[in-house]
């Protein structure tokens, strides 16, 4: 059943705009002077030569996740290309040689043209094994294949890049806990 949302009424200054006309300009004119005053507290970056610092919680490029031995940590379940609206991830399962994992994606595509960046996709899968956290979210290309991102380019990433206290990115190879991560993963104790 659809909600109706009532309009706010406005007041008689509201109606004649003026008034809000002026305190747009003194809010513009605010951050004119705080930036004029105080360049160090300027919000503008001088893009592209400085980025921005993007929070690690923000929905950026995708990533594979990588067990200790380097192979994907993800199962072929499809689960996340059957969660994506954008119908963007594109999956090829086949037989993995451990029989404790049984499946692996033979080929993993992901169209970041089609992608809507919701989520949904980190949200569903079951094992941990794709995230958005890469902060590469200013993404560029002259064609429109650059923006279809395959398997080595998602398990292209470097545990240094993530932090101490991401424990399963530092259990990948190169991260600080990736020498104990493969001793289990060998002896069969790895999760
Ligand atoms: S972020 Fe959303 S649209 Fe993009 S691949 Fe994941 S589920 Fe699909
Ligand atoms: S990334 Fe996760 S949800 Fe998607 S197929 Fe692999 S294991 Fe399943």
């Amino acid at each position: 059943m659809a909600k109706l949302v009532p309009r706010p009424e406005l007041t008689f200054w509201e109606r004649i705009y003026f008034v809000e006309i002026f305190k747009g300009l003194a809010t513009t004119f605010g951050h004119a002077r705080r930036t004029l005053t105080n360049p160090a507290a300027s919000i503008t970056l001088m893009y592209p030569e400085v980025q921005p610092d993007i929070p690690r919680d923000y929905r950026a490029r995708h990533r594979l996740m990588k067990r200790p031995d380097a192979s994907p940590r993800c199962v072929a379940c499809y689960m996340c290309s059957t969660a994506c609206p954008a119908r963007c991830i594109n999956i090829v399962a086949e037989e993995s040689p451990d029989h404790h994992i049984e499946k692996r994606p033979a080929k993993f595509e992901i169209d970041l043209l089609l992608c809507v960046f919701c989520g949904f996709c980190v949200e569903a899968c079951p094992c941990d094994a794709i995230r958005m956290d890469t902060k590469q979210a200013i993404l560029a290309g002259d064609n429109r294949a650059d923006f279809v991102v395959d398997k080595a380019k998602l398990m292209d990433w470097d545990p240094k890049d993530y932090p101490d206290t991401d424990v399963q990115s530092q259990k990948a190879p190169g991260g600080k806990l990736h020498a104990q991560a493969l001793e289990e993963f060998k002896s069969g104790t790895y999760h």
